[in-house]
């Protein structure tokens, strides 16, 4: 639409005013730009896939047609309605519903989306529904998941696909499809950007437009989700942090796409929600974690945890001897000789035989040390120590500690240094951590993690201490490589 708000202009200006109203066309809705990306769509596919596989082994899908046909429909709407340049013939997009009660919904690369049917059932207006599906569907057209991982991998710390699927699939649910190391799971290294968020909120917008809807619903179902967060909130929201003015920007956007008889809600939404409610309350995702984890002890591919067949058993003590490890440039570690090197998802463990193993699914050690990388958007030790350790206590409840941080060097850096307790899942048996961090040149939090049995811990402090002073750093590797 142009708006004429100038007076005509002399004649000899005609191209100024041309260009002119081409800038005020843009204006007219703020111009998104996906972030720098070193994947190429066919990637995003690829990963999208292998993640949607493993999703879908997991968590209960809705084989209901009612519900799936009401959301696959939505969802070709939202299809048809994408920008060309943002367009890319590679993906397929699906739409699925979990059978889970919790308000979220996530969208992997190249396509494939799942619903709760709780965020279904938490909406007032199908515009609600729509407007959480245009956010994780401008996620997907923006290519975040491989844009994030871009961002991720110059510290190339544990096995690329599994970073990548962790970086991609985000927060608990990353728990739950990557299986990753009982400890270290850090969600600051998974979730969106506030940046990202505001991107796919902006773009989100757009898409509903086209689509025929109002964007200032989409703003509606966030102050939902907001509302209904309470304690923790959320998986959406520890998913897609929430930015700043994040509601007066949606509207400002949905005030400059000049909507007109949007959609709010329809027969089939009202239907959906009616016979939603006629059935079973659907399980929490925490529920059906707990029992496919147990159901996964037996059946879990070993591909998806440490390698081999290990057991967690009798341990041998460090021995005297240590050996050097470089891990892939970023760092160098010397670690007792009969301790061996264990890359998981997004970390490195250092363990003795018999002191790791698979537990319900999970890798977990309960001797030995694990190297790490957290992302964060705090850029401050302190601030991003807390974060990590409250990451670790989301995932081990029974972690205790944290009184006050001791100052310490690491590879010559001002570091952090604290002593936690844990009971182990595995054994039963109380365990203290001692955790040591430092900043790598971007930011980001490096850091290591020495976990041994409370009984046995004098003897294995002082190796990690060791451990600890013989790292070094290389953060500025990357630059030859990229
Ligand atoms: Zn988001």
């Amino acid at each position: 639409m142009l708006r004429n708000h100038k007076k005509p202009m002399a004649r000899a200006a005609t191209t100024l005013v041309a260009f002119l109203s081409s800038v005020s066309l843009v204006l007219a809705q703020t111009n998104i730009t996906a972030p720098p990306n070193k994947y190429t769509p066919a990637d995003d596919v690829k990963m999208g896939s292998d993640a949607a596989r493993e999703v879908e082994q997991q968590l209960p899908l809705m084989r209901d047609s009612q519900v799936e046909t009401y959301v696959r429909n939505l969802g070709a709407r939202l299809v048809e309605s994408i920008p060309p340049e943002f367009q890319h013939p590679e993906f397929r997009y699906s739409f699925k519903v979990v059978n889970v009660r919790d308000i979220n919904a996530f969208a992997l690369p190249g396509g494939p989306m799942y619903v709760n049917r709780g965020m279904i059932e938490a909406a007032s207006t199908e515009g609600e529904v729509v407007g959480v599906m245009a956010h994780e569907m401008s996620h997907v057209m923006l290519r975040h998941g491989t844009a994030q991982a871009t961002k991720a991998t110059p510290y190339e710390v544990g096995s690329i696909a599994g970073q990548i699927l962790g970086a991609i699939i985000g927060g608990g649910l990353g728990q739950v499809v990557s299986a990753g190391s009982q400890f270290g799971f850090g969600t600051a290294f998974l979730r969106f950007s506030r940046e990202y968020e505001r991107q796919a909120d902006i773009l989100g917008s757009h898409l509903m437009a086209r689509a025929g809807y109002d964007p200032r619903d989409m703003a509606n179902m966030f102050k939902t989700i907001e509302k209904t967060s309470g304690n923790g909130g959320p998986q959406f929201l520890s998913d897609h942090p929430n930015p700043s003015n994040r509601y007066q920007y949606i509207n400002d956007e949905a005030r400059m796409l000049n909507v007109s008889n949007a959609i709010h809600d329809s027969r089939a939404f009202s239907n959906v929600k009616a016979y939603l409610r006629s059935l079973p309350p659907a399980p929490t995702t925490e529920q059906v974690q707990r029992s496919g984890n147990r159901r996964s002890t037996s059946s879990r591919n070993p591909g998806n945890g440490y390698p081999g067949n290990n057991q967690i058993g009798r341990v041998d003590p460090p021995s005297a001897r240590f050996q050097t490890y470089d891990e892939g440039g970023l760092f160098r570690i010397s670690v007792p000789a009969n301790w061996q090197e264990l890359p998981d998802n997004t970390v490195v463990t250092f363990a003795p035989a018999g002191g790791y193993g698979n537990y319900q699914g999970q890798s977990v050690f309960t001797h030995g040390l694990e190297i790490g990388v957290d992302r964060n958007e705090t850029h401050d030790l302190r601030a991003a120590t807390d974060e990590l350790i409250t990451s670790l206590s989301q995932s081990n409840p029974r972690l205790r500690g944290r009184a006050s941080y001791n100052s310490i060097s690491v590879a010559g850096r001002n570091g952090l240094h604290t002593v936690l307790s844990n009971v182990s899942d595995a054994t039963g048996r109380p365990e203290q951590i001692e955790l040591f961090t430092t900043q790598l040149n971007d930011g980001s939090l490096f850091y290591a993690i020495g976990v041994a049995p409370s009984d046995e811990f004098g003897t294995y402090q002082r190796v990690f201490n060791q451990a600890v002073r013989s790292i070094q750093l290389n953060d500025n590797y990357r630059n030859s490589r990229y």
